[in-house]
């Protein structure tokens, strides 16, 4: 079926227009203020059903280091800092331990998308080893545990606590931690790994109080309701339940077939369908693990599979999957043109035809898996990377069960919730539960999605400083705040598909610092303003964001549509890519120059 879809020529044109229509159907006035947050709105609907919530008497010491959220960022920068010597650190986490999104999200068939050997940190330094090339959350989940145990970061954490305030004491060169268990500690330095998606949301719809059956977010799955557990024991409470689940991004790929297998009846609520390309997941075997690991063999891994997204020439693809596919085919069209047609333009031509081709061979996926009708409203209609791309065996397959039901709702979405279940298409659904796969908040103000704010030096704050867009030398320090560290992507190697290996080099830049600092005796280091500022200039010669153009189907990759105005200038990465960031970056480790910064 691929290759039929590949034999016949892509009306490029008509393709566009089509994209087009489909995106305009979509568009609304509200954008994300379509969205509650579920925390605000719903604070019963938001409670840890996970880890019951334990007393304890607030802290009023001092750390070294206290790092915010304790997922893959607070746990790779504590390793690290843990391996330059750093005793006292740290970890604030608002979860019951660490994992964050790990953490939170334990919905059936919850696994990893981007290969587990580069993408689960630190295997090297705790002997693990993958269970599967996509490893299934509770592996995750554990392995986080087992970073903070490897590297002793339980005994100083506080879970179950949100920080409130940050407030940099110069006098004493320390950060005032303030929290919402009562404490107000100090620590040297700070760091923040809040998350790029941690907010849950909702869809803004009316009635969505008046449901009397059950209703949860993915990320606060109730399997005292429907049984079952995250590792994939059937879920016995809803062998006589009609199920809706509202949503079809990357999350509701995975639950779909989960509780197509385990619910009564499962109706599935679709405004925009996800590009469901093949997973290929397969256990990993220790002989062939032993064979190509060695000293150093993570970072190589993580190295090659950037170097296959990015725009180099890779002899070898070592993660050989769906990521690398698409950069796989973009380059098989480079190497076709003829040298004087490999122009800047040229290049977004091959892109654009590679992308043709590799969405042909989705939509005729879902043709031949579901078929009839329920196959043609599977189809997406938008460039690849318009929006999260999804892989998975199990998800088209679920539709040709007859207790799965696909409503699509043409681009409207649910228009309202009842006493007893969904409306769509002016149609009323009765169900017992009602499942929102509606996402997390994104391209909200950074201090509103972390819940606090900063007040770094002469009173300043980070919203304000940061109120025109981000500021940052190396997406990682920032003026006005010293001995804080941002660890995230952006001004980094933002739109990298494997966020944890920005993460865990972050975490090498950090540790590189503080152990320097503590070295020579440094009360503070802080990026200057003018490395700050060239920093941005040489970012913006760079194409800027190249996620969520507003000419993709509404998303949180595009503000829903419209766009992130001039903050989304700032959200760039290195103008050569994730590969250029960390070459850039790791010539200016070696260097032990610190460039940039200022120690005092
Ligand atoms: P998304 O924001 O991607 O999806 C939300 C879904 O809710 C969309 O399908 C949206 O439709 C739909 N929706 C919103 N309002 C309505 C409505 N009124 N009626 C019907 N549908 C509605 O959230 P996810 O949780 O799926 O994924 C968020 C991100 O989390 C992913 O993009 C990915 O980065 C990450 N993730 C990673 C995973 C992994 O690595 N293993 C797994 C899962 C998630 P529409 O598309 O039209 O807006």
């Amino acid at each position: 079926m691929a290759s039929e879809a590949l034999a016949a020529p892509v009306d490029k044109e008509a393709l566009r227009r089509k994209y087009a229509e489909e995106r305009d159907k979509r568009l609304r006035t509200d954008g994300s203020a379509q969205y509650v947050r579920l925390e605000r709105e719903y604070s019963d609907l938001a409670v840890d059903p996970y880890t019951p919530r334990k007393e304890r008497a607030p802290r009023t010491d001092h750390v070294t280091f206290a790092f915010i959220g304790g997922g893959f960022a607070g746990l790779v920068v504590g390793a690290r800092l843990k391996d330059a010597g750093i005793n006292d650190v740290r970890i604030i986490e608002k979860g019951g331990d660490f994992g964050g999104t790990w953490y939170w999200n334990r919905y059936p068939g919850a696994q990893c998308d981007t290969a587990s050997m580069i993408y689960m940190p630190l295997l090297e330094e705790t002997g693990h080893m993958p269970s599967e090339k996509y490893a299934h959350a509770p592996e995750i989940r554990d392995h986080c545990s087992r970073i903070g145990e490897t590297f002793d970061l339980y005994d100083n954490a506080l879970f179950h606590t949100q920080v409130t305030d940050l407030e940099w004491d110069a006098g004493r060169s320390v950060w005032i931690v303030r929290t919402d268990r009562g404490d107000e500690f100090t620590a040297k330095y700070v760091g923040m790994g809040t998350g790029p998606l941690h907010v849950a949301k909702l869809p803004g719809l009316p009635g969505i109080d008046e449901f009397r059956g059950k209703s949860f977010h993915t990320s606060r799955w109730d399997y005292e309701y429907t049984g079952g557990t995250p590792e994939g024991d059937p879920m016995t409470g809803l062998a006589d339940k009609r199920v809706a689940i509202i949503g079809t991004g990357a999350t509701a790929v995975q639950v779909v077939p989960n509780v197509s297998r385990d619910a009564k009846e499962l109706y599935v609520f679709q405004r925009t369908p996800s590009s469901v390309d093949e997973r290929n997941n397969k256990p990993l075997e220790r002989d062939w693990f032993d064979e190509v690991t060695g000293p150093g063999w993570q970072k190589k891994w993580q190295e090659n599979f950037v170097a296959n997204l990015g725009v180099g020439f890779p002899a070898e693809d070592l993660v050989d999957d769906g990521w690398t596919d698409l950069g796989k085919r973009i380059r098989a069209q480079v190497i076709d043109m003829p040298p004087e047609q490999r122009t800047p333009e040229g290049i977004m031509a091959a892109f654009e035809d590679a992308d043709n081709q590799k969405m042909s061979e989705i939509r005729a996926r879902a043709e031949a898996i579901v078929g009839g009708e329920a196959g043609e409203k599977l189809k997406a209609w938008y460039r690849q990377l318009c929006k999260r791309p999804c892989f998975h065996d199990e998800y088209l397959q679920a539709f040709t069960r007859p207790n799965t039901h696909l409503v699509d709702t043409d681009g409207k979405g649910v228009e309202r919730i009842t006493e007893k279940g969904v409306i769509a298409n002016g149609e009323e659904y009765e169900v017992d539960c009602i499942v929102y796969a509606s996402g997390f908040e994104v391209g909200t103000d950074f201090h509103d999605r972390a819940g606090f704010d900063v007040t770094g030096r002469d009173g300043q704050k980070l919203s304000d400083y940061w109120a025109g867009g981000m500021r940052s030398l190396h997406g990682l320090h920032v003026h006005g705040f010293p001995n804080m560290f941002v660890v995230q992507q952006n001004q980094a190697a933002a739109f990298i598909a494997n966020y944890p290996h920005n993460l865990v080099d972050h975490a090498d830049t950090v540790a590189c610092i503080v152990k320097h600092a503590e070295g020579e005796g440094h009360a503070s280091v802080e990026p200057s303003a003018e490395a700050e500022q060239a920093w941005i200039d040489f970012l913006l010669t760079g194409p800027g964001a190249r996620l969520g153009s507003t000419e993709c189907t509404p998303g949180y990759y595009n503000n829903e549509g419209q766009g992130y105005g001039e903050q989304e200038r700032f959200a760039m990465g290195h103008p050569a890519g994730a590969q250029g960031f960390f070459t850039h970056i790791d010539q200016w480790r070696k260097a032990g120059t610190f460039e940039g910064l200022e120690f005092s």
